[in-house]
C-alpha cells in the first residue's frame, strides 16, 4: 500500500502565534490541528528543524504527513533464495561485515541471515556503496529489518541499498515491531524511525474534541482515520482510512474551487447585446451548416454573453469537432456589441493559421483581423499595420506575447483561449482579470474525464461538442514496430501518389526541445530520399518563424507533400487534405497526446492512417499503444491514460492549476469529487465567505489548499 505524496507542507493559516482573545477580535479562534509543533513542548529542537526542512510545522502538518507504505511486521517475509522483480520485508541478525574497493568506489557489505547459528539458515548479502554512516548502525549481531528488491549477484543473493531500520529487544512492546507499521518520508536529520515515533505520540496524546471536523456528514471521524493512516489494526482498514481522509482533502479543494467560480461570476454590470446580424452574415457564407452540437453552443455562449454576469466557459469538443467555428461566432457577437474580441493561441504556427481563416472569413464583413505573436512584435513595421487600432472593436488573434500587450487587450470585451491545457493557469487568469473584465472562452480537446472535469474546471461552465462534422473519412490507427517501416513506406508513397499529405512526427514535447530539432533534422534526408520525388520540408520549434511561416504555407497550399516535425503540430494544425501521420518512438508520448497528433488527420474526405511506431522493444508500451488502435473516442482514450498513468502526470499541477493532491487520487476517488463537490456548494449556498464559526475548519482548509497552490508559483 502506497501513499506516495508530496511531502511539502503549508502552514496554512496565518493564525495569530499565541491566542490574544480579547485584543484581536477579528483574528481566527485557536484551533488545535493549527498549533505549532514546538507549542507541544516535548519535540527536541534539532527534530523541528528537520520537520521543518520537510515542511512541517503544525501538528496539523505533521499527522497529514502521510505515510509512503507499511509492512507489516508481525509476519516477516521468508528469505528467498531466488531473485524476485517484488520487494521483500525481512528480519534477521548481521552476521559478518567486509569494505570492499572497486577503483574509487567503496563498498561495504553485511550477511544477513534469517536464524542465526542455524546451519541450514538462509542469508543474503546487504550492500552499499560510498555509504559510511551505514557501517555505524550495521555491526555484528545487530538486528534489522530490511526492505528492498533481492537480485542475484554472481553466486550470491544481494540487497542493495535496503531500507533499513535497526530493532531492539524492547521495540517488541513498542512501535516498530509486531504490528502493521507505517514507513514515512524522512528527511536529512531525521530518521524514519524518529518520525515514526513522534507521529505515534502525537496521535496517542492528541484530544480529538478539539479538532472540529470540516466534514460535518462524517460517517467515521476525522481521528479514527488519522490514526488508522498511520497505525491500522490491519492492512484492511487502511483504504477506508485513505478515503475518508481523501474526502476532507477534496472537500478543501472543490470549496476552493467553488468561491473562485463566485466570484469570477461576480455581475459587471453590462450584458453584451447584438442582434446577430454579423453573426448570420458569416454562418451564411460558409460552405457547410453548424453541426447541431455547435449550434447549441452558440446559441448558450450567446445567451451567456447576454446576462449581466460574466461569461466563464469552457468549450471542450474532441480533435476536429469544430471548436474555431464556435469560437468565431462569440467573437462576432463581442463586435457587433462594440467590444474588441481576442484569440490566444499556444504556437505561433496555429496563431497563424487562425489569423488566415479570421481574415477570410472577417474581411468581408468589414472587421480588422490583427495578429500578434512573438515573431511580429519585434517586427515594428508588420506590427503596427497588423494590430487594429485600440478603439476599433475588431479582432486580435496572437500567442502568449498577447499578455504582454496593453494596447491589444485594452477595452477587451472577450478573451478565448484555444487549447487552453497548453497554457497555465495563472495565464488564463492573468488574460481574464484585464481591467475591461472580459468574457472568458476557454476550449480544449484534451477529453478530460468527467470526474476530473468538475474539479479542474469547476470555475468553469461548460459546452460540449459531443459531434463531429458529417463529410469525414475514417481514421484508421495502427501501432507497428520498425521492422514494419518498408511495408508502411509503401503505403505511404501510394498516398502521395494519390495526392494526399502526410506527417512524419518525432518526440520530445517542447516547443523550443533541442533534441527534438535534431532528431527531426537528422532523419529529414533519409525521408527526402524514401519518399522522392514528393517533396518534404522540416517543421520545428526552433526554426525561425519566417521559416516556420512558410513552410507551413508550402504545405497547406500542397506544393510539400509531407512534413517531417515534431509536437509542434499537436495541435490546431487543419490541413484536411493530410490523410497519413507517422509517429516515431510513440512510445515517448501520453496516450492523450498521441490522440492529439492523429486528430491531424480524419478531417477531410478521405480515409485517413495513423501509425505508430513503438521503439523500446517493451510489451507492455506496445500494449498501451494498442488503445489506440482500439477506439479513436477522446473519452475512452484520456479515461486509460487516466488509469494507467495517474492524474498527477496527465496534468501537471500547474496546467490544471489545482494544489497538488496528498491522499485524494482523482482516479480512484471520482465518486467522492461527487460528494466533495455538492457538500461545497451546500455549505456556501448559506455562508459564502465561510464565516460562521463552525465552519472555520473547513475555512483553514480552503487556506491551506490556497497557500499550496500560491507556493506553486507560475
Ligand atoms: P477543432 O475542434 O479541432 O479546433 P476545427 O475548428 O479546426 O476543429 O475544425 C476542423 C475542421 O472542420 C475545419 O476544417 C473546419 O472548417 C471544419 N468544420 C467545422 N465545423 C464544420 C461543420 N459544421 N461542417 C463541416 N466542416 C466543419
Ligand atoms: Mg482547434
Amino acid at each position: 500500500m502506497a501513499f506516495e505524496k508530496k511531502s511539502e507542507e503549508a502552514t496554512g493559516a496565518k493564525r495569530p502565534k499565541k491566542p490574544k482573545k480579547e485584543k484581536k477580535p477579528a483574528a481566527l479562534p485557536p484551533y488545535a490541528p493549527t498549533i505549532q509543533l514546538e507549542e507541544l513542548g516535548w519535540i527536541r529542537r534539532p527534530q523541528l528543524t528537520a520537520l521543518g526542512k520537510l515542511g512541517i510545522t503544525t501538528l496539523r502538518g505533521l499527522l497529514e504527513h502521510y505515510p509512503r507504505r507499511h509492512e507489516d511486521r508481525k509476519r516477516f517475509d521468508h528469505f528467498p533464495n531466488v531473485p524476485d522483480e517484488h520487494s521483500f520485508c525481512l528480519s534477521g541478525t548481521v552476521g559478518k561485515t567486509v569494505f570492499r574497493r572497486f577503483g574509487r568506489m567503496r563498498s561495504f557489505e553485511a550477511e544477513f541471515e534469517e536464524t542465526p547459528g542455524s546451519a541450514f539458515s538462509a542469508r543474503i548479502t546487504l550492500r552499499w556503496f560510498n555509504l559510511f554512516h551505514v557501517q555505524k548502525s550495521v555491526v555484528i549481531g545487530s538486528r534489522l529489518v530490511v526492505h528492498g528488491k533481492v537480485r542475484r549477484r554472481g553466486k550470491r543473493l544481494c540487497m542493495e541499498h535496503p531500507e533499513f531500520e535497526v530493532v531492539t529487544e524492547e521495540d517488541r512492546e513498542s512501535i516498530h515491531l509486531d504490528r502493521i507499521v507505517p514507513v514515512h518520508p524522512a528527511g536529512e536529520g531525521i530518521s524514519v524511525r524518529l518520525i515514526r515515533g513522534i507521529i505515534h505520540r502525537a496521535l496517542s496524546e492528541t484530544d480529538w474534541s478539539a479538532w472540529i471536523d470540516p466534514l460535518k456528514q462524517q460517517e467515521a471521524d476525522w481521528g479514527t482515520a488519522l490514526r488508522n493512516i498511520h497505525f491500522p489494526e490491519s492492512l484492511e482498514a487502511l483504504e477506508p482510512a485513505r478515503r475518508e481522509l481523501a474526502l476532507r482533502e477534496l472537500l478543501g479543494i472543490q470549496t476552493l474551487v467553488t468561491i473562485r467560480r463566485n466570484e469570477a461570476r461576480k455581475p459587471r454590470g453590462k450584458a453584451k447585446t447584438s442582434r446577430g446580424n454579423l453573426l448570420a452574415r458569416f454562418l451564411k457564407a460558409l460552405p457547410f451548416g453548424l453541426t447541431s452540437a455547435q449550434q447549441k453552443a452558440v446559441a448558450t455562449i450567446r445567451e451567456d454573453m447576454g446576462r449581466a454576469h460574466r461569461m466563464h466557459r469552457l468549450l471542450q469538443g474532441d480533435v476536429g469537432s469544430g471548436k474555431t467555428i464556435v469560437a468565431a461566432s462569440a467573437m462576432l457577437t463581442t463586435v457587433e456589441s462594440g467590444h474588441r474580441a481576442i484569440l490566444m493561441a499556444p504556437t505561433q504556427i496555429l496563431a497563424e493559421q487562425h489569423f488566415r481563416n479570421f481574415q477570410h472569413w472577417f474581411d468581408p464583413l468589414g472587421i480588422p483581423v490583427g495578429l500578434l505573436t512573438g515573431a511580429r512584435k519585434l517586427n515594428p513595421t508588420s506590427k503596427g499595420k497588423t494590430l487594429p487600432e485600440a478603439k476599433h472593436s475588431g479582432v486580435v488573434i496572437g500567442t502568449h506575447a498577447l499578455l504582454h500587450s496593453e494596447s491589444a487587450l485594452q477595452g477587451a470585451g472577450l478573451v478565448v483561449i484555444d487549447e487552453q491545457h497548453k497554457f497555465g493557469v495563472l495565464q488564463r487568469t492573468q488574460l481574464a482579470n484585464s481591467p475591461s473584465a472580459p468574457d472568458v472562452l476557454v476550449m480544449t480537446a484534451t477529453p478530460i474525464p468527467r470526474t476530473l472535469a468538475q474539479t479542474i474546471y469547476g470555475d468553469l461552465d461548460l459546452s460540449i461538442l459531443d459531434e463531429k462534422p458529417p463529410g469525414r473519412g475514417t481514421l484508421r490507427t495502427a501501432a507497428r514496430t520498425s521492422e514494419k517501416l518498408p511495408e508502411i513506406i509503401a503505403f505511404l508513397l501510394d498516398q502521395l501518389e494519390k495526392g494526399r499529405q502526410a506527417y512524419i512526427v518525432y518526440p520530445l514535447i517542447e516547443e523550443s526541445g533541442k533534441l527534438e530539432a535534431k532528431a527531426a533534422e537528422a532523419e529529414i534526408t533519409s525521408w527526402r530520399e524514401r519518399l522522392a520525388p514528393f517533396l518534404c520540408e522540416l517543421l520545428h520549434g526552433r526554426m525561425k518563424a519566417e521559416e516556420k511561416k512558410s513552410v507551413m504555407e508550402s504545405f497547406l497550399r500542397g506544393k510539400a507533400k509531407v512534413l517531417v516535425t515534431t509536437s509542434v503540430i499537436e495541435v490546431g494544425v487543419d490541413v484536411p487534405n493530410a490523410t497519413f501521420l507517422l509517429v516515431e518512438n510513440a512510445e515517448r508520448f501520453g496516450l492523450a497526446q498521441l490522440h492529439q497528433l492523429r486528430g491531424r488527420i480524419g478531417r477531410g474526405i478521405h480515409t485517413s492512417t495513423c501509425v505508430l511506431i513503438e521503439g523500446s522493444g517493451h510489451p507492455e508500451a506496445m500494449e498501451r499503444l494498442t488503445i489506440l488502435e482500439r477506439t479513436n473516442d477522446g473519452f475512452v482514450v484520456a479515461e486509460e491514460d487516466l488509469r494507467i498513468r495517474g492524474s498527477g502526470d496527465i496534468l501537471g499541477t500547474e496546467q490544471s492549476g489545482l494544489p497538488p493532491l496528498r491522499i485524494a487520487d482523482l482516479y480512484r476517488d471520482g465518486d467522492l469529487i461527487n460528494v466533495a463537490s455538492l457538500e461545497a456548494s451546500r455549505i456556501l449556498s448559506r455562508d459564502p465567505s465561510l464565516i460562521q464559526p463552525h465552519h472555520l475548519p473547513l475555512k483553514l482548509l480552503v487556506k491551506i489548499h490556497e497557500t499550496r497552490l500560491n507556493s506553486m508559483g507560475g
